[in-house]
């Protein structure tokens, strides 16, 4: 018998195919789901490592998305993570805002405001200023304990018992110690040429007349610094915020695509169970019927409601696949913009930390990167018990040199030596500026008499360089002081004893070593 076309349905291959296509358009979408969401993973966690640079965020508080975002934590899982850790975020946002010298980027990882009180302190103490006056300088209220206001205050009191100071003798010492002070304020490298004026107009302090105006430079510095550390807590503090926007953002899109898979896994259930359910009953209908027309409308019948079923399941799907797939487009690019972010954030910290601890001049070590390098060594000497020796070296008449031939001349002779004495020291040997015209020289592995022979090798190639300045032969000469590490030892008496031998070799005639 002949069957009827118009009773058969349609269009069959019409939405089987639609179907087929829907799966195939979903897998891939979630494939494009799961890339999209690795992305989103590595730009969190590098985020994290930017937010720890800052200094700001204790181990404890990032352990839980470190956790989360290293195993194969789900979407579900990492969202709490981030929220959570979003939740902390204005708390160091406000922390910035508490402390002025903790969350200022690479100047407040090494800065010490209590080692520069202590020398404050020190330094009123050789002004011989009265107790009183040395707790109105240093400050009581935190809001005005800053380096900056605190010398400001000093220039004031200096300023105001100077009719007293002059009476008593100008100790050698505060040249010393007002160096000290500038050094230990936090480092900007954009403002090294201020601090090292500052530095040289310290180390020519000899009596209260020259020692005010030292002072007032030294307090703009600071006012400076300060101005820097506040703009510098601002940008973190900007940062932070856009960040913490921006997570806020991310995690409101995961919420909403995992509702739209939620209600996509539902539909596809129903059309399923809706389905199963037709072709039970056409099935049952089917066995009760005799007649070949009966069942050819039965079966008509039932064709014809699952492909409706399926046609509203299609029309329901489709915009709900459109906006799922133009919600991870949006994500991409978010992802691709935070990671951008990061990076540039990442790169510019990087530079700023080389900067912060490098001379400019020579490209040297500058002295506080030395201390740092200094502990770790010390460590490691008090760990495997390795000698370890340290030499300092100050170029002999050097003011001379400045005098005689100026002070580019002066730079030119600084950038020569510090090159000359790197090439003159083993790789493993760190070679520093310690300030002004004084090097210093750390020797890892090195019992006294071999340090006192690199220092000697130090001296005869800088005595051995010819230099010249326009024709003339000038003649430059180091001395050196040698020190080594013994029993009970802290780099404090190292040191002192290496510039107390320094000292020695001055007096005894200069262009010579002495070991302390
Ligand atoms: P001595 O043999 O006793 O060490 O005498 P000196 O002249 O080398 O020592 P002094 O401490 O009297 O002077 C050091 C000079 O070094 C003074 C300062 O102007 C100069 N100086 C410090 N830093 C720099 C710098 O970066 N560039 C130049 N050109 N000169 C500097
Ligand atoms: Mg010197
Ligand atoms: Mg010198």
């Amino acid at each position: 018998m002949a069957t009827d076309p118009a009773n058969l349905p349609p269009k069959k291959t019409d939405w089987k195919s639609r179907y087929a296509d829907l799966v195939n358009e979903y897998d891939h979408l979630k494939s494009d789901h799961t890339r999209e969401g690795s992305d989103w993973k590595k730009a969190i966690s590098r985020l994290s490592q930017v937010i720890q640079e800052f200094s700001l965020v204790d181990d404890a508080t990032l352990q839980p998305l470190t956790r989360a975002l290293s195993g194969d934590g789900n979407a579900e899982s990492i969202a709490t993570a981030v929220n959570d850790f979003c939740f902390q975020l204005p708390e160091f946002d406000n922390g910035l805002t508490s402390s002025e010298t903790s969350n200022t980027g690479h100047s407040a990882t090494d800065y010490d405001p209590a080692q520069f009180e202590q020398v404050l302190t020190n330094f009123c103490s050789h002004l011989n200023l009265d107790p009183g006056s040395q707790q109105q300088i240093l400050g009581t209220d935190p809001e005005d304990c800053s380096p900056a206001h605190q010398l400001n205050r000093l220039y004031e009191v200096v300023q105001r018992h100077s009719g007293q100071l002059a009476q008593q003798p100008f100790d050698p010492a505060i040249s010393a110690l007002l160096i000290e002070m500038v050094q230990s304020l936090p480092k900007f490298p954009e403002l090294d040429a201020q601090l090292e004026a500052a530095t040289s107009r310290a180390q020519t302090c000899d009596n209260l007349n020259n020692l005010l105006p030292a002072l007032e430079q030294f307090a703009a510095l600071a006012d400076t610094v300060h101005q820097k550390i506040e703009q510098e807590r601002q940008q973190s503090a900007e940062f932070l915020n856009s960040t913490w926007q921006r997570l806020t953002e991310l995690i409101g899109f995961l919420d909403s695509t995992k509702n739209d898979r939620e209600q996509q896994s539902k539909a596809s259930n129903h059309l399923q169970q809706g389905i199963q359910t037709r072709i039970a009953a056409l099935v049952t209908e089917a066995d009760a019927t005799q007649s070949l027309p009966a069942l050819r409308a039965i079966l008509g019948d039932s064709v014809e409601q699952i492909r409706n079923q399926v046609n509203s399941y299609v029309e329901e799907e489709v915009p709900r696949l459109r906006r799922a797939e133009e919600q991870c487009q949006q994500l991409g690019r978010q992802v691709a913009e935070l990671k951008q972010e990061t990076d540039t954030l990442r790169k510019s910290l990087e530079k700023k930390q080389q900067e912060a601890s490098r001379d400019p001049l020579t490209g040297l070590a500058n002295r506080r990167a030395f201390n740092r390098l200094l502990a770790q060594e010390q460590e490691r000497w008090q760990r495997y018990g390795r000698p370890l020796s340290l030499i300092f070296l100050d170029i002999d008449w050097f003011k001379t040199i400045n005098d005689q031939f100026g002070h580019k001349a002066g730079d030119a002779a600084l950038i020569s030596i510090a090159r000359i004495l790197r090439k003159s020291l083993r790789e493993n040997d760190l070679l520093a500026r310690f300030g002004g015209e004084e090097f210093v020289a750390l020797l890892p592995d090195s019992e006294p008499g071999a340090a006192f022979e690199v220092a000697e090798k130090l001296r005869s190639a800088v005595m051995e360089t010819n230099f010249r300045f326009q024709e003339q032969a000038v003649h430059i000469t180091i001395s050196c002081g040698v020190s080594t590490f013994a029993d009970g030892d802290t780099a404090e008496d190292v040191l002192h004893r290496a510039d107390t031998a320094l000292y020695q070799a001055k007096d005894k005639g200069r262009n010579q070593s002495e070991v302390g």
